[in-house]
């Protein structure tokens, strides 16, 4: 039995046909880095992202000429997109005539208050949500202090920006809001996250920003947005990396499988290896890693050297492999159900691994790809996430 996180309770809103918030399930989001004017481009990229199990996806929107291509792109999405604005407020109402899911705005620097307001009446008209989207590196600045008086924390600070902007919509009684409070530094962003959750009800959109490059800033993100989620704050989440926002889908679901909060794609449980092993176990790990993320079943798969813990995981999964002397024995529902050569322990796995599929999904898997292109394993093959947070559109 896997322990559940109880999660704070927030107030739903709904991004196109994608749920946020209140008993939905945490909602994977990426943004497209791609020019946005050229909505060939950012499609095939939305598409990409989509197929990874992305549920909504953030397009930047510099300038005229990307506002003026978000009809096609709106037209086309194969899921919910929001429009990210900055300075120009033109932009967001440009955004929502042509039928933008939602919108995020940064309050360090749409600071005047009444274009806010201009933009919150027209989305509230459009039923639209609005992000307000704290960045520590775009603070709004200080205001003058008084003799002897310290400076806010950046921590207040980010509270104070997000707190202002959110006064504003819930004066022209637009509730669809969500909050991010993003900053490099995670006890920084982790203890923001922890006052605002505080403060309102309102769901909060996590992320730690300019994470950096794919290994520190997964484990950045992992760190600050995981730190969250386990106290149970937190309703959809984007990992920002400095790699293809291909790259950051996968970190999300990986992210929320290890907290046992959704689950997308396979579980592979693997021994670190040891003076112990008597199989070649890595690159089984890896084939089977290949082979089960590409079939994109939530099914948990052990692959493990000996017999010190191996029988103990492998049974505990629903597909398991313990090597011994180039032999190993397959566990499916925790039972042996064969012994196996180690020249054979693939071919017995993926037959094993479709019974398991074949019993829990009712479908037959396809076919192994041919032998020589079965390495080039490519992300966007991955596929059937766990039930999404769409939970029916309005
Ligand atoms: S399962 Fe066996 S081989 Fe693997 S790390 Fe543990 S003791 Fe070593």
């Amino acid at each position: 039995m896997t322990m559940q996180i109880e999660r704070r309770k927030s107030r739903p809103l709904w991004v196109g046909d994608v749920q946020v918030g209140g008993d939905a399930p945490v909602v994977v989001q990426s943004m497209t880095n791609t020019d946005t004017a050229d909505a060939s481009d950012t499609l095939r990229q939305i598409h990409e992202l989509a197929e990874l199990g992305c549920e909504i996806v953030r397009v930047a929107v510099p300038d005229k000429e990307a506002a003026a291509s978000l009809p096609e792109i709106v037209q086309k999405t194969p899921v919910p997109l929001i429009a990210d604005i900055h300075f120009d407020h033109r932009l967001a109402l440009e955004a929502l005539k042509a039928g933008i899911h939602g919108l995020r705005l940064n309050p360090g620097n749409i600071r005047d208050a009444d274009k806010v307001r201009t933009v919150v009446r027209e989305a509230k008209v459009r039923g639209v949500s609005i992000r307000i989207g704290v960045n520590e590196g775009s603070l709004p600045p200080i205001a003058a202090l008084a003799e002897g008086e310290l400076p806010p924390t950046k921590v207040q600070r980010m509270v104070d920006a997000g707190l202002w902007e959110i006064r504003i919509l819930e004066e022209l009684e637009l509730e669809d809001i969500k909050i991010s409070l993003k900053a490099f530094d995670v006890p920084t962003m982790v203890s923001a996250y922890r006052e605002m959750a505080q403060l309102v009800p309102y769901p909060l959109h996590l992320g730690v920003t300019e994470a950096g490059p794919p290994r520190p800033g997964t484990v950045r993100s992992a760190i600050g947005i995981g730190m969250l989620l386990a106290e149970g704050i937190g309703d959809t989440i984007r990992v920002s990396l400095a790699a293809d926002p291909k790259e950051e889908v996968p970190v999300c679901w990986d992210i929320l499988n290890t907290l046992n909060l959704r689950q997308h794609g396979a579980t592979i449980v693997a021994c670190p290896t040891c003076g112990r092993i008597e199989i070649d176990l890595l690159p089984l790990v890896d084939e089977v890693d290949k082979h089960f993320q590409k079939l994109g079943y939530p099914i948990s798969v052990a692959v493990m050297g000996c017999v010190v813990n191996g029988p103990g995981e492998a049974r505990d999964a629903d597909l398991g492999i313990a090597g011994g002397k180039g032999k190993g024995a397959i566990f499916r529902k925790g039972e042996v159900v064969r012994i196996v050569q180690e020249a054979d322990f693939m071919p017995a796995l993926i037959e094993e691994g479709n019974k398991v599929i074949a019993e829990r999904f009712g479908e037959t898997p396809p076919e192994p790809a041919n032998p020589s292109t079965s390495d080039i394993f490519t992300l966007t093959e991955v596929a059937r996430p766990e039930a999404p947070g769409r939970v029916g559109r309005r």
